[in-house]
């Protein structure tokens, strides 16, 4: 039934490409198309091992530059998926929305477009493309990942079950894990390391509102892990959400973070290893001569290709992590609160998928996001963001594939 293409091969695409093998009775053939063909075809090996002699999707692989939308549009037009998943990286994402409308492919990401020289992610770039979707007749499901992706997804649920009115949302993400290494991020360093330097920026009364970086900061208590100070962060999904429910006067979006990262990232910023314009550097030539060549290079690229690979950190991975929603707001004139939330074991997501924690909580989404469109459930053109469509199916999902759901109604939200 479904042809689907799968673009990246990175932590988050490995757990998409082992969840859409578990579900073949919605995938049918799959494509995993990256930079580095290596990776594709070392996934691929991986999968196949895993589920031999169980019924799965046909796989192939292909190398594409992402960022080079006539390569896309070729690719497409040879494989011909019905949908393509954007799990490379925010900066591909206007280059692979072009390429879908060229050759005529719905499609699906998890993370908003942010341009490689400018720190800023928004969606107005991506918004910009719907009349064109529309027109083609093709679906754009936007930010399907856990946060933003089931972040929006629970409060559309939370806004069509338990609400008439929505006045307060925060969105609280914590990752009580430890990896025993000094420091690493959980997924694409460069990416991160971008979102957690930035200026702060919430929602209130109809404004923006921004702090300095991590200003605001204060300790939630999280479901089986206990206290954890809580960082308010800009967050993607905020500024659709507080579109599509206007009724909210206050959005934040909360990450935790531990004093050791912390100060890593102190040092990392004093250091200037953070930036992202280019600096010249003496750089030995390979032939081993000696001579040297001026090269221009990103400091934080640099910085990336030395961290460890958020891919690799699965293997000693331990403890949860706790994503969920805390909702105030009004339901038969009486005001109720509700906090809904997956905590996901990243032994558990290593022991299934090879993963850690943060990969799988992206990439299992992601999975449950294209089987939504391909069994027409989440089918419409244009450009949308989750919470635009029906929750219901695929929360009923959340609970099957690996990320069940809980609730707590009218507890202490602590905010
Ligand atoms: P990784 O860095 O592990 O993987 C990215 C992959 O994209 C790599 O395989 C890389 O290739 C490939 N890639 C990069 N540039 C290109 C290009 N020009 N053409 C083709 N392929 C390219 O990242 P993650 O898996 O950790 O993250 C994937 C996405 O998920 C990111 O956009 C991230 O922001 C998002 N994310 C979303 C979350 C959510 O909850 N919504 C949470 C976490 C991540 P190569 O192997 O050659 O480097």
């Amino acid at each position: 039934m479904g042809k689907v293409m799968i673009i990246g091969a990175g932590g988050v695409a490995s757990v998409a490409a082992h969840k859409v093998a578990q579900n073949p009775e919605v995938f049918t053939e799959v494509m995993i198309a990256s930079r580095t063909r290596e990776k594709c075809i070392r996934l691929v090996d991986t999968i196949e091992r895993a589920y031999a002699g169980k019924p799965m999707p046909k796989f192939s692989t292909a190398k594409v530059d992402a960022d080079n939308v006539e390569e896309l549009v070729a690719l497409f037009n040879e494989f011909r998926p019905e949908i393509v998943m954007n799990l490379a990286l925010p900066y591909q994402d206007l280059t692979i929305m072009e390429a879908c409308l060229q050759a005529g492919v719905n499609y699906l990401d998890t993370a908003n477009y942010e341009p490689r020289d400018e720190a800023h992610f928004e969606y107005s770039w991506q918004w910009a493309f719907k009349d064109r979707f529309e027109q083609a007749g093709l679906t754009t499901i936007l930010g399907c990942g856990f946060d933003p992706g089931v972040s929006g997804i629970y409060t559309a649920y939370a806004a069509k079950h338990h609400f008439d009115e929505i006045q307060y949302l925060d969105i609280v993400d914590c990752n009580a894990g430890n990896h025993h290494k000094a420091f690493a991020t959980n997924f694409n360093p460069e990416i991160n390391i971008r979102e957690i330097t930035q200026k702060g920026l919430y929602y209130e009364d109809g404004k923006w509102i921004e702090t300095e970086p991590l200003e605001i900061h204060q300790p939630l208590t999280y479901p089986n892990i206990g206290p954890r100070e809580s960082y308010l962060l800009h967050h993607e999904e905020l500024e659709s959400l507080v579109k599509n429910y206007p009724t909210i006067r206050r959005a934040r979006f909360w990450m935790t973070f531990g004093q050791q990262y912390l100060t890593y990232l102190d040092c990392i910023q004093n250091l200037g290893m953070s930036r992202i314009d280019e600096i010249e550097y003496e750089a030995p030539l390979a032939d081993g001569s000696g001579k040297t060549v001026r090269v221009k290079i990103v400091p934080l690229q640099f910085l990336k290709a030395v961290l460890p690979n958020p891919q690799d950190l699965g293997e000693n991975y331990e403890g949860e992590t706790s994503i969920g929603c805390r909702i105030r707001g009004l339901k038969d004139g009486k005001e109720r609160t509700y906090y809904v939330y997956n905590n996901c074991s990243h032994e558990a997501a290593y022991k299934e998928t090879g993963m850690q924690g943060v990969s799988y909580t992206t990439g299992v989404p992601a999975m449950i996001g294209a089987m939504m469109f391909l069994k027409g459930l989440w089918k419409r053109p244009g450009v949308w963001n989750v919470e635009d469509f029906d929750p219901d199916p695929f929360m009923e999902q959340l609970n099957t594939q690996g990320l069940p759901w809980h609730e707590v109604f009218d507890g202490d939200l602590e905010l």
